[in-house]
């Protein structure tokens, strides 16, 4: 069957819908796991570190689990299980072109996260773009372009700043040659919202292209990439409250139907034949398909597109004005701690989603982090959150610890880089 009309949807623009009621919370797994506390004893563990990685919906685990015992081979033949799996597959990725409100002629790419999505764009840039980029992103935005001339945005201080550096920077390029800018929908450290469409604005009226990482948008907000008329847009499954190992990049086919595929194999080529002169000869498919060499993730995609659709029947009005009123229960809670001090780079007031970081005076956050959980059972992010310069910037100081993206550096047993320095941050 053809897959469900998402109801209208409004514009990524406003934050807070005036009238809605807040939702009741969708159930997602593990909540009702209970952790041992240093002190004796047991609570209910409180998972605040959703902006890293959400548990996936109970909805998404159920639609997996009914699917699982039929899943077969995508493409790749003609009995009932592989039709029927390619026929589901297909249908997901429709699904996320309606969550993504895409223009028609768009492409979905089923990816393995934002990070895989972004890579792949960087892969597919015509010889010559030059890239736009606030030294603010997430690393995943931030540093797949190295190959290309990248050009990096000094942190604006107001969402007005943000369009003005752009313009600024667009301005004095050379009127010739293809151009991208990326740039995050929702900061991963802040919360804060960006201004995507007058960025998507200002970078049209100077002949670029854009790309939105809504890594952090796409789970708090409704994004319409034809409202916000930006090129591509890239998420990952794992904030989504889908499981770990499926994301999305979506956007203009053309980039990437000239681009040499992702990864090079079955499933991207139409043809291959031998030459006369003992080489090979491929013709690759113009569709998503030619990124997606391989056996694809179909129950990757498959929860995305059922993460897609539950966020949506919930209702993204009313899931975001929950979420508002829990942020400023947080935040209310926070400003009557005087050592505490809550990052924004746009200010308090500016619009963000439910994502805070802050620091505890006197604190090593790693420290700070370690107690919430053995004393309070409260599970917390520490560190830098992939976004180094940011950090840098809102502390207006270098801190003294090195990376805690990845697995640490140090061996088992020794201290490992993320309780050695003083960086005081704490995501919730
Ligand atoms: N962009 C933002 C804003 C993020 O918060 C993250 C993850 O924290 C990413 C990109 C990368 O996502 P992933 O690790 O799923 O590739």
């Amino acid at each position: 069957s053809a897959p469900a009309v998402a109801p209208a949807r409004t514009p990524a623009a406003a934050c807070v819908p005036a009238a809605a009621a807040p939702a009741e919370p969708l159930p997602v797994l593990g909540r009702d796991v209970t952790v041992p506390l240093v002190t004796g004893g047991e609570v209910t563990y409180a998972a605040l570190d959703y902006a890293a990685s959400a548990p996936a919906l109970q909805r998404v685990w159920d639609d997996v689990a009914a699917y699982a015992p039929y899943y077969g081979s995508v493409h790749r033949g003609a009995g009932h299980l592989s039709q029927l799996s390619t026929e589901l597959f297909e249908q997901s990725r429709a699904t996320v072109a309606e969550f993504l409100d895409c223009r028609p002629d768009d492409q979905v790419v089923f990816t393995r996260s934002t990070t895989d999505s972004l890579n792949l764009l960087a892969r597919a840039l015509p010889a010559g773009t030059r890239v736009y980029v606030f030294e603010t992103e997430h690393h995943a935005s931030l540093l797949p372009w190295r190959e290309a001339e990248v050009t990096y945005l000094d942190a604006p201080r107001t969402p007005a700043e943000a369009v003005t550096t752009l313009e600024r920077a667009l301005a004095a390029r050379e009127p010739h040659g293809d151009a991208l800018v990326c740039v995050t929908g929702a900061s991963n450290v802040t919360g804060e919202l960006w201004p995507v469409q007058e960025l998507a604005a200002a970078a049209h009226a100077h002949g670029a292209r854009i790309v939105l990482d809504a890594a952090q948008l796409a789970p708090h907000h409704p994004v319409s990439v034809t409202a916000l008329d930006v090129d591509w847009v890239a998420f990952s499954g794992h904030k989504l409250y889908a499981p770990f190992g499926s994301g999305v990049l979506a956007g203009r086919a053309d980039w990437l139907q000239r681009a040499e595929p992702y990864l090079a194999g079955g499933g991207a080529s139409r043809t291959v034949a031998r030459r006369a002169d003992g080489g090979v000869d491929v013709d690759w498919h113009t569709t998503a398909a030619r990124h997606e060499a391989g056996s694809p993730n179909v129950i990757g995609g498959y929860a995305i597109a059922s993460a897609c659709k539950a966020l949506t029947e919930a209702g993204f009005d009313s899931l975001v004005a929950r979420e508002q009123q829990l942020i400023a229960t947080v935040r209310a809670g926070l400003a009557e701690v005087p050592q505490v001090r809550v990052l924004s780079l746009f200010g308090d007031r500016a619009p963000r989603v439910g994502v805070l970081s802050f620091v505890v005076d006197g604190w090593n956050s790693s420290h700070f982090a370690a107690a919430l959980s053995a004393e309070y059972g409260i599970g917390v992010r520490d560190g830098l959150f992939c976004a180094h310069p940011l950090v840098r910037t809102l502390l207006g100081s270098a801190p003294a610890e090195p990376g805690e993206c990845g697995a640490p550096d140090a061996a088992p047993g020794e201290p490992s880089p993320t309780s050695s320095g003083g960086t005081p941050t704490l995501n919730a």
